[in-house]
């Protein structure tokens, strides 16, 4: 069936099976690596038929409708867009995200902000949690149910990103733990929040670097989100603006959770001591082991404590496996 070079728009008339192996031949030529694989999924997507099941069916007719749906989906796929955007949702935590090309995918390695978060506040009986840049809502969602007792705040500045989190959290069942806002880092807090308040900000900023730009996929550059990707020159703008804007929010003792890019853990922490806000407590290391995400505390007295440099706190690192 597969291999007879045909894509779904040559023939008339379609089993299940054929329609499979027209897919599959589709994406090949568009050189997706694992068409087989892809073409299942968008079969299961588009007929509600799981793989098993198209298999058990593959001699049933497809109407003409389920070979337009089917047709439309391989499109996009063949166009390079994401499967996630194609199929509209993404596993993260255990758990499914509705996303859109509005949100960037969820990433396994950010699980370690979840992780994280969930260590620092489960000691606490109600702890107050910050989402920067919230995007799907996966972070503030899997915390919201790590953790019945937390609120949770989850921000963005874009709207249809908040759109998409609103859908997740209603999925989930947090829509009413979780408060969402609408702006820039931190600001829309001001004035709603009194000062101090928060236990853990937790962020996975834009930290694409301006020069790796053009080399990322053209699924990740052409699809996700620029505003989501794109931290400016070096890839750490943002990193340093919420580096600046944390300590008025953060409780002493409250921590500043950041996922960044390879390379940039040494500089984020050094700029974070520099203001004599922040020690480094922790890097952590993904599953490629590369220093992954920052953790940063507040000072207890804030200012006017004298700090180490970062070079000495480095040395002290362990590696996570
Ligand atoms: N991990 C993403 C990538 O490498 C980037 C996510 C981000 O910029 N926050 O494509």
């Amino acid at each position: 069936m597969s291999g007879q070079g045909q894509g779904i728009a040559e023939a008339s008339n379609f089993s299940i099976g054929a329609l499979l192996a027209a897919a599959q031949d589709d994406l090949k030529a568009a050189g997706i690596e694992q068409p087989a694989l892809e073409a299942a999924w968008v079969l299961e997507h588009a007929l509600e038929l799981s793989p098993l099941m198209q298999r058990v069916k593959s001699e049933r007719l497809v109407t003409s409708d389920e070979r337009t749906r089917v047709q439309a989906l391989v499109r996009r796929r063949a166009n390079r867009e994401p499967l996630q955007y194609v199929l509209g949702t993404q596993e993260f935590c255990g758990r499914e995200f509705h996303v859109t090309p509005s949100v960037l995918i969820p990433r396994l390695e950010s699980v370690l902000l979840v992780e994280e978060a969930v260590r620092r506040c489960q000691e606490l009986s109600a702890a107050t949690v910050v989402d920067v840049g919230t995007g799907s809502g996966c972070l503030a969602v899997s915390v919201a149910l790590a953790l019945p007792t937390t609120h949770i705040l989850a921000i963005d500045v874009s709207t249809e990103a908040l759109a998409v989190a609103r859908v997740n959290m209603a999925y989930h069942g947090v829509e009413r733990r979780i408060e969402c806002f609408c702006g820039d880092l931190l600001s829309p807090l001001e004035g709603s929040l009194p000062m101090t308040q928060v236990d853990v900000i937790l962020s996975n900023p834009p930290y694409i670097e301006e020069m790796n730009w053009m080399a990322l996929q053209p699924e990740v550059r052409c699809f996700e989100p620029r505003l989501a990707l794109a931290g400016g020159r070096d890839g750490m703008d943002v990193h340093r603006r919420l580096i600046q804007q944390a300590p008025t929010c953060l409780k002493p003792s409250g921590v500043l959770l950041m996922e960044v890019g390879a390379g940039q853990a040494m500089s984020v922490c050094r700029y974070a001591e520099e203001t004599g806000w922040f020690r480094v407590y922790d890097v952590l290391q993904d599953r490629g082991g590369i220093d992954r995400v920052v953790c940063l505390e507040r000072w207890h007295g804030g200012l006017n404590v004298q700090v180490p440099s970062a070079a000495t706190e480095m040395t002290q690192f362990t590696p996570h496996s």
